[in-house]
């Protein structure tokens, strides 16, 4: 398994990665950031949710640390919407956190200090700058920008930009960058016009292709909102009498969930085994056959032997927490429903987890209908959007010289 380590960041950037809690690279990352860090040009069929963003920062940081010479703009990133621009610039500040680098997002509409604040940025050599095409292209005419020291070049949603109407805008762009820069470009799918641009602007990009299964359409998938101890009472309310499921699958990230829940499963008299990475290799086998030959009812595995449960047609799927890697979720899911059968696959929600589970109902492309709890169970937490730590921090210019000689962090 390859793990952020095996990428050889600087110490700063992994500080910065377990700081965000990523513990291990998405296949997105996997497969993009050794070509990346080749300083080769690539080409990224891969949407929304994947990891995409992390897969370009990342090593397009770790090339300005590399070079050590922080003067200039050495990355650009270009990008549909005022929103992403926001979004990837909250990565980039999270990212940066313990660097001397400094990124500003830059996108039209806003007041006029707002273009003050983007022009001073701009003219003064902000190092990562992530712009919406109409304001870049404004900035570059009224030769703010300072594009010699640039080294990346970053065209992001790129199929979504020319659905837009921006490729004259992008070719304008370029035009005004140096030759000599790397060139990335991701996109959710690849007709052929992207194809075109990549021939017109790259140089032999390297092509990488993650394509997501999407849930089969038999799949009803919900979730509830919960408290942690509404969740074990809900379980007990889920699978109370219910002998027409014949296989039915517990997700929970952790041994001591799967232990304890498989043993309150049991004492209420159902049928049920657990798997988690305590059992040996044969013993896990037996479990897994067992299932498959429906000796018992319900199965308790933990996240990390998730991926290697291959067994289909499983009635419901319940996710006691939500699976911190959004693929798992299409994965799981995915075990029910083959074959023109129904399946069901609910999840349960957390306050702590509701980021987690947007990103995965952007992954899948639709919003997961969320149930009411059962009166008895009492009301659970409210759907909010809880912010991400390093949201709402404005604009912010590297450290000082002195300071970085000090080795300071920022607060
Ligand atoms: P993106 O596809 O770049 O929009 O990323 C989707 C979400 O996944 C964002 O909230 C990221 O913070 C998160 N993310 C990216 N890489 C990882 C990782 N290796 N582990 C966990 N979460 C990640």
């Amino acid at each position: 398994m390859i793990n952020f380590n095996d990428f050889n960041f600087h110490p700063s950037i992994q500080e910065s990665i377990d700081a965000m809690g990523f513990t291990k690279p998405t296949p997105v990352q996997i497969k993009t950031i050794p070509v990346i860090s080749e300083n080769k040009d690539l080409i990224a069929c891969a949407q929304t949710g994947t990891g995409k963003t992390a897969a370009f920062l990342l090593p397009a940081l770790q090339k300005i640390l590399v070079n050590g010479d922080f003067n200039g703009t050495k990355l650009l990133v270009v990008v549909p919407t005022r929103e992403l621009a926001i979004q990837i610039d909250q990565h980039m500040q999270g990212f940066s956190y313990f660097l001397p680098v400094s990124s500003i997002a830059v996108y039209g509409g806003g007041d006029g200090e707002t273009w003050d604040q983007q022009k001073t940025a701009i003219a003064a050599g902000v190092n990562v700058i992530i712009a919406t095409p109409g304001r870049l292209i404004s900035l570059i005419s009224l030769n703010y920008l300072k594009s010699e020291t640039l080294q990346t070049l970053v065209l992001d949603e790129a199929d979504r930009m020319l659905d837009m109407g921006f490729y004259d805008d992008i070719i304008k762009i370029i035009g005004a960058l140096p030759k000599e820069r790397q060139t990335l470009m991701f996109s959710a799918t690849m007709p052929p016009k992207i194809r075109l641009l990549a021939r017109k602007i790259m140089n032999s990009p390297e092509e990488v292709n993650i394509s997501i299964a999407k849930p089969a359409e038999g799949v009803l998938q919900g979730a509830y909102l919960v408290h942690d101890d509404q969740k074990s009472p809900l379980i007990m309310d889920l699978l109370h009498d219910k002998p027409e499921l014949k296989s039915i699958l517990i997700f929970s990230a952790t041994k001591k969930n799967v232990k304890s829940l498989n043993k309150q499963l049991k004492s209420d008299g159902l049928s049920c085994a657990a798997i988690h990475s305590d059992l040996e290799q044969p013993e896990r086998l037996t479990v897994l056959s067992d299932f498959k030959n429906k000796k018992f009812q319900v199965l308790v595995a933990t996240d990390i032997v998730s991926r290697g449960i291959d067994i289909d047609n499983i009635d419901l799927v319940i996710n006691y927490d939500v699976p911190s890697d959004a693929e798992d979720y299409v994965h799981r899911v995915g075990r029910t429903a083959r074959a023109e059968s129904t399946g069901v696959a609910l999840t349960f929600i957390n306050s702590k987890e509701v980021r987690s589970f947007q990103n995965i109902e952007q992954l899948i492309g639709s919003e997961v209908h969320k149930i009411p709890l059962p009166r008895h169970i009492g009301e659970g937490p409210q759907y909010v959007i809880s912010k991400s730590r390093y949201e709402g921090k404005p604009f912010r210019k590297g450290r000082s010289k002195d300071s970085r000689r000090q080795g300071k962090k920022r607060n």
